[in-house]
C-alpha cells in the first residue's frame, strides 16, 4: 500500500472511533440524568416530555451510530476496490476528456455514492421521525423532494463543475483563484436566488396574516429599522411539526422565516422575541462574516486541490495516474471530511459566539430577557430537545447553545 493511502485509512478510522466515541460520551451523559427532571431543567419541561426527549435522544444516537458505519463501509470500499479509476478508464474510453464527459463522471460518482443514504433517510424521517410524532412528510412529498433535489443538481451542480474544469484548461497553473472567484460569485448569486427562486419550490411562503401578531411584529420592525415585509411565514408543517425560524439572503434580499409550527406553538411575546432574536444577526451582520469565512475556506480548498493535482503520489495512492484534475477534484471531495472533522468545534464554537449576541440583542430589544427564555423553553420543549448533552458532545456537533447556557447568559446580562 501507499504510504498516502495508509495515512488515508488511519485516518477513516481515527474520524470513526472519534465519532464513536462522541455517541457514547453522550449516551452515557443522557442515561446519567434520565428518570427525574434536574433541578435546573423544572419549569423548561414537565416529568413525561423529559422522559420522552431522553428516549428521543437515545433513538437517534443509536440511529446515527448505523449512519456512521454505513458511511465509512461506504468510503472504505468506494477509495480501495480500485473502483473509482476503472470507472473513470471506461468513462473516458467512452466519453472522451471533453469538460462536459469529465464532470459527468464526477456527478454519477456523487450520485452513485449518495444512493446507499437514501434508505437511511427514510428510516429516519418515517421510523424515528414517526415514532416521535414529528413525522407529517407524505411518501408523495418525500420522493419528489429527491427528485426536485436532483433536477436542481442537474440544472445547476453539473454546469458548475462543467465551468470549473473549463477555467483549469483555460487558466492554466492559477486556475484555482480564477475556480474559487468563480464559485464565490455563483454562491453569492445563490443567496440572492434561492430564496426567491428555489426554497418555493419545496415550500410556500406567505405575508403574515392582519393581526394582532402582525402588528406587534411590523412595530419591532419599525423599532430596531428592520424592513418588515420581509417577514414570512413558511409552511413547514408539510413536512414536520419540528418548529423552527430563520435569516436568509443579505442586503436588500433579506428575509426572515417563520415555521408555521413556531407560529402555532408560540405566544406573541415569544414569537416577537424570535424575531428580535433573527435581526440581532441582522444586526451583528453575522451573515456577512459567514459568508466572508466560508470564502476563505474555499480559497484554501482550491490551493490545496492545485497543489495535490501537481502530486504523483496523491493520484497513485488510489491508482489514479497523473495529469488530469478531475480524479485530484474526485479524491480530494471524498477525503477533505477526514480532516475537516477536527475543525467542527472551531466552526461550532464561532456559530455558538453568534447566537449569544443574537440572543442578547433580543433582551435588550424587547427591553426583558423573559420572552425569549419562554420562546426558548417551549422550543426545547416541542422539539424533545436533549437538555444534557456531554460538553465535549456539544463543543464538537452544537451550532446553538443548550437552553441552560441560553438562559444564564441571558439571566446573567446587565439588564437585569
Ligand atoms: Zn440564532
Amino acid at each position: 500500500m501507499e504510504w498516502f493511502a495508509g495515512l488515508i485509512a488511519g485516518l477513516i478510522a481515527l474520524k470513526l472511533l472519534a465519532q464513536l466515541v462522541l455517541e457514547y460520551l453522550n449516551t452515557k451523559q443522557v442515561k446519567r440524568y434520565a428518570g427525574v427532571v434536574p433541578e435546573a431543567f423544572k419549569g423548561a419541561m414537565d416529568q413525561a416530555t423529559y422522559a420522552k426527549a431522553t428516549e428521543y435522544t437515545l433513538a437517534k444516537g443509536h440511529f446515527s451510530r448505523w449512519e456512521l458505519a454505513l458511511d465509512t463501509v461506504v468510503l472504505l470500499l468506494v477509495l480501495f476496490s480500485g473502483v473509482l479509476p476503472w470507472a473513470y478508464n471506461i468513462w473516458v474510453a467512452l466519453f472522451g476528456f471533453s469538460a462536459w464527459a469529465l464532470a459527468g463522471y464526477l456527478f454519477l460518482v456523487g450520485l452513485l455514492m449518495s444512493v446507499p443514504s437514501l434508505p437511511m433517510s427514510w428510516l429516519e424521517q418515517f421510523r424515528l421521525e414517526e415514532r416521535f410524532g414529528f413525522n407529517t412528510t407524505t411518501q408523495k412529498t418525500w420522493w419528489l423532494d429527491r427528485v426536485k433535489g436532483m433536477v436542481l443538481a442537474i440544472l445547476l451542480g453539473y454546469p458548475l463543475l462543467v465551468l470549473v474544469i473549463k477555467i483549469v484548461e483555460w487558466t492554466g497553473p492559477g486556475w484555482w483563484l480564477w475556480a474559487w472567484a468563480v464559485v464565490t460569485g455563483f454562491q453569492l448569486l445563490m443567496m440572492v436566488l434561492a430564496p426567491i427562486l428555489i426554497l418555493p419550490l419545496f415550500n410556500k411562503f406567505t405575508p403574515l396574516p392582519e393581526g394582532s401578531l402582525r402588528d406587534r411584529l411590523l412595530a419591532l420592525g419599525e423599532r430596531t429599522n428592520f424592513r418588515s415585509k420581509a417577514i414570512q411565514v413558511m409552511d413547514g408543517s408539510k413536512r414536520s411539526k419540528h418548529s423552527n425560524a430563520f435569516f436568509t439572503g443579505f442586503g436588500s434580499f433579506r428575509k426572515i422565516v417563520l415555521f408555521d409550527t413556531l407560529v402555532q406553538q408560540l405566544g406573541e411575546t415569544e414569537l416577537e422575541a424570535v424575531l428580535a432574536h433573527e435581526i440581532g444577526h441582522y444586526k451583528k451582520k453575522h451573515i456577512p462574516k459567514m459568508l466572508l469565512g466560508s470564502a476563505v475556506g474555499l480559497l484554501i480548498t482550491f490551493f490545496v486541490i492545485a497543489w495535490l493535482s501537481r502530486q504523483q503520489w496523491f493520484y497513485q495512492a488510489f491508482g489514479f495516474l497523473p495529469g488530469s484534475i478531475v480524479p485530484a477534484l474526485l479524491l480530494f471531495s471524498l477525503l477533505s471530511g477526514l480532516f475537516t472533522f477536527w475543525f467542527s468545534p472551531l466552526v461550532n464554537m464561532i456559530s455558538r459566539r453568534f447566537e449569544y449576541q443574537a440572543d442578547a440583542y433580543a433582551a435588550d430589544a424587547m427591553k426583558e430577557p423573559t420572552p425569549l427564555i419562554g420562546a426558548l423553553r417551549k422550543l426545547n420543549e416541542k422539539n424533545l430537545s436533549n437538555l444534557t448533552p456531554h460538553p465535549v458532545y456539544s463543543a464538537f456537533y452544537y451550532s446553538h447553545p443548550t437552553l441552560i447556557e441560553r438562559e444564564r447568559a441571558l439571566t446573567a446580562s446587565p439588564l437585569l
